[in-house]
C-alpha cells in the first residue's frame, strides 16, 4: 500500500483533488512508497488566496513577535530531528547522517532569522535640509513564492521561507515531487510554533502548478533552486510577469590543486567533497584541476584507493559513506555519462557502473567514479554530472588551471589548495565565481553570509540568506518629512470659513 500525500493549505493538510499524482520512491530500495498529488491550477490559486488572506495580518505583527515564531519553530526543528532526517532520507536517498547535517544547516538560516528586529532597523538622516528629515525602511513583498529542488528537501525551502516570513512575507513553498515530505512537515511545524494559518502554505506539484505562481499577479517574488534550464524559464518568464526573482541553478565546481598543497589534506577534501550525498549538491566538486603531471599522479595515487573503498549502503546502515542516488532515471543518466567519458578517450581509473547491492537489488546505487586525463572538450568535463563522478583534468601551470575556471559556463564555487599565499589571493581575486574556497573544498557560506554562484549558476541581483536575503524579500521605503519648526503666528490649519473652494 502505498501512502498518498497532501497539500498543506490554510493550516491544514488537504487531498489533492487534481486527479495526477506522482510516485516518490525509496530510493535505498528502488520501492514506490508514497504518491504526490500535483496540483491543478484551482488548487494553486487557493494556496495564493490563502497567503493573500494571512499577509496584512503577518506583515503588521511586530518583527520582534515573529522572531519569537521562528525561535518556537527552531525548537520544534530540534525536538523532531530524528522523524525530519528519517524523511529526508527514505526520499531522497542520502544517509541519515548527511540528512541531520543538512537540516542543520536549514536551521542556521532561521536562527539568522531569529535576529530579524536588529536586521530591518532602517536609515535616518536628520536635517537633510532646514526642517527636513529622511528615514528609509524596508517592508514586505507580499505573497513570495518558493520552488525548491530533490537534493536538499529541508535544507533549500530553509533557505528561503525563513527569511521571507521574518520579514513579514507570506510564502508558498513548492518542493521537489521527488521528495516532497519534508517539507509539509516543516510548515506543519511553523504552524504548531504560531504562524497563523496561511503564513506558510506547501503546494506540492509539477510545471502546470509553478507556472500558475509565474504569471499569478498575487505572487510578487519567486525564488527558485535547480537545474540551469528551469532556472533559466522561470526567471525570464517571472520576470516578464513583473515579479523580483531569484533562481540558483546548476555547477560545476573545480578545485585546483597546486604543486605545493598538502596532498593528503586534498585527497580527503575531495573524498567528502565530490561523493558526499552521492555527488548530489550544487556544491560538490565535480572537477579537480592538478597542476602539473607529477601532481596529478600523486593525487590520483591517493585517490584511487579510497575511491575504490567507498562503503555504498542505504540510508540507516550506519556504516555506509554514501546512499543511493535519487531515481532510476538519474543512476542511468549518470552511468551514461561515464560511457561518455570512456568513448571520449578519458581514463576511467575508478568504474562505479553496475553496482548492486545485497538485499537492495533494485536500489539506485551508483558507485564512486574517477577520471584521469579528462580534457576540457568532453562532456563529463562540460555537464553538471551530478552524481558520484570526479574527474582529473591536468593543467600545466597554475594560470592554465585558473582560466578552465573562469571560462567554465557555470560559477557556484571553485576552491584552491596550495600552501602558497600569492597563488591563493591571486585566485580569490580572479575568478568569476560566487563561492570560493582557499583549502576549503565545500565554502558554503554560512547562514550570516549569503549563498550563490555567478554565470549560469544564478539569474537575478540577489544570493540568498544573510542580508542579500533580507534585501530580496523586502522593498525599500524612504520617507523625506517636512515639520516645520514651531508653531508659526498666524498659521491656518483648518479651512477659511470664507473659502470657496474648500481648498
Ligand atoms: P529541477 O530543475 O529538475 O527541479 C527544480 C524544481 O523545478 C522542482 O520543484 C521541479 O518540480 C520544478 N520543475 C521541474 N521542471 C519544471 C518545468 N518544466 N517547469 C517548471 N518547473 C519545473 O532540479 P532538480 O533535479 O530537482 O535539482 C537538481 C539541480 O538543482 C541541479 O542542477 C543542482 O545543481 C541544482 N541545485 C542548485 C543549487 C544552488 O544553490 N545553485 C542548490 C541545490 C541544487
Amino acid at each position: 500500500m502505498t501512502q498518498e500525500l497532501f497539500h498543506y493549505i490554510d493550516g491544514e493538510r488537504r487531498k489533492g483533488t487534481s486527479g495526477r499524482f506522482a510516485d516518490v520512491y525509496n530510493p535505498a530500495t528502488g520501492d514506490i512508497s508514497k504518491q504526490v498529488p500535483l496540483a491543478s491550477a484551482d488548487e494553486v490559486r487557493g494556496a495564493i488566496a490563502s497567503a493573500a488572506a494571512a499577509l496584512p495580518g503577518w506583515s503588521a505583527t511586530p518583527a520582534a513577535k515573529r522572531a519569537q515564531v521562528l525561535f518556537k519553530f527552531r525548537d520544534l526543528i530540534l525536538k523532531h530531528m530524528d522523524e525530519l532526517a528519517e524523511l529526508v532520507s527514505t526520499e531522497h536517498g542520502k544517509i541519515l547522517d548527511d540528512a541531520k547535517g543538512s537540516i542543520t544547516r536549514g536551521l542556521e538560516v532561521v536562527e539568522f532569522a531569529c535576529g530579524i528586529p536588529h536586521l530591518l532597523k532602517g536609515e535616518y538622516s536628520q536635517s537633510v535640509a532646514n526642517g527636513v528629515d529622511v528615514m528609509s525602511a524596508r517592508q514586505p513583498v507580499g505573497v513570495c513564492a518558493g520552488i525548491t529542488p530533490f537534493n536538499f528537501p529541508a535544507m533549500v525551502p530553509m533557505w528561503m521561507f525563513p527569511m521571507a516570513l521574518a520579514t513579514g512575507n507570506t510564502f508558498i513553498l513548492k518542493p521537489s515531487e521527488r521528495d516532497p515530505s519534508c517539507g509539509i512537515r516543516l510548515a506543519e511545524l511553523m504552524f504548531e510554533a504560531g504562524a497563523p494559518k496561511g503564513v506558510l502554505n506547501v503546494i506540492n506539484g509539477d510545471k502546470e502548478a509553478v507556472d500558475v505562481l509565474l504569471s499569478d499577479p498575487t505572487v510578487g517574488a519567486i525564488s527558485f533552486v535547480g537545474s540551469t534550464a528551469i532556472g533559466r524559464y522561470i526567471y525570464e518568464t517571472g520576470c516578464a510577469n513583473g515579479k523580483r526573482v531569484q533562481a540558483l541553478c546548476g555547477a560545476k565546481n573545480h578545485m585546483v590543486i597546486m604543486p605545493d598543497a598538502d596532498l593528503d589534506q586534498a585527497a580527503d577534501a575531495a573524498m567528502g567533497a565530490a561523493y558526499g550525498s552521492a555527488g548530489e549538491r550544487c556544491m560538490a566538486i565535480s572537477v579537480a584541476v592538478a597542476v602539473g603531471d607529477e601532481t596529478a599522479d600523486a593525487f590520483v595515487h591517493r585517490m584511487a584507493p579510497k575511491v575504490q573503498s567507498l562503503k555504498i549502503g542505504p540510508y540507516n546502515d550506519p556504516a555506509a559513506e554514501m546512499g543511493p542516488v535519487v531515481t532510476k532515471e538519474a543512476k542511468a543518466r549518470i552511468e551514461d555519462y561515464i560511457d561518455q567519458g570512456v568513448a571520449a578517450g578519458a581514463e576511467l581509473v575508478v568504474d562505479g557502473r553496475g553496482v548492486r547491492l545485497q538485499g537492495y537489488e533494485n536500489g539506485f546505487y551508483v558507485g564512486g567514479t574517477l577520471f584521469d586525463r579528462v580534457t576540457t572538450d568532453m562532456s563529463i568535463y562540460k555537464d553538471e554530472i551530478f552524481g558520484p563522478v570526479l574527474s582529473v583534468v591536468r593543467a600545466k601551470t597554475y594560470e592554465e588551471a585558473k582560466q578552465m575556471v573562469i571560462d567554465h559556463e557555470y560559477g557556484n564555487g571553485a576552491a584552491i589548495f596550495t600552501r602558497d599565499g600569492d597563488a591563493a589571493r591571486d585566485f580569490t581575486q580572479d575568478v568569476n565565481i560566487g563561492m570560493v574556497g582557499v583549502n576549503v573544498p565545500i565554502p558554503v557560506p554560512v547562514a550570516y553570509h549569503s549563498f550563490g554562484g555567478w554565470k549560469a549558476s544564478l539569474f537575478g541581483d540577489h544570493a540568498v540568506h544573510g542580508m542579500e536575503g533580507v534585501r530580496f524579500y523586502t522593498k525599500l521605503k524612504t520617507v523625506t518629512a517636512r515639520w516645520p519648526s514651531g508653531i508659526k503666528e498666524g498659521a491656518v490649519f483648518n479651512f477659511h470659513s470664507g473659502s470657496d473652494t474648500g481648498h
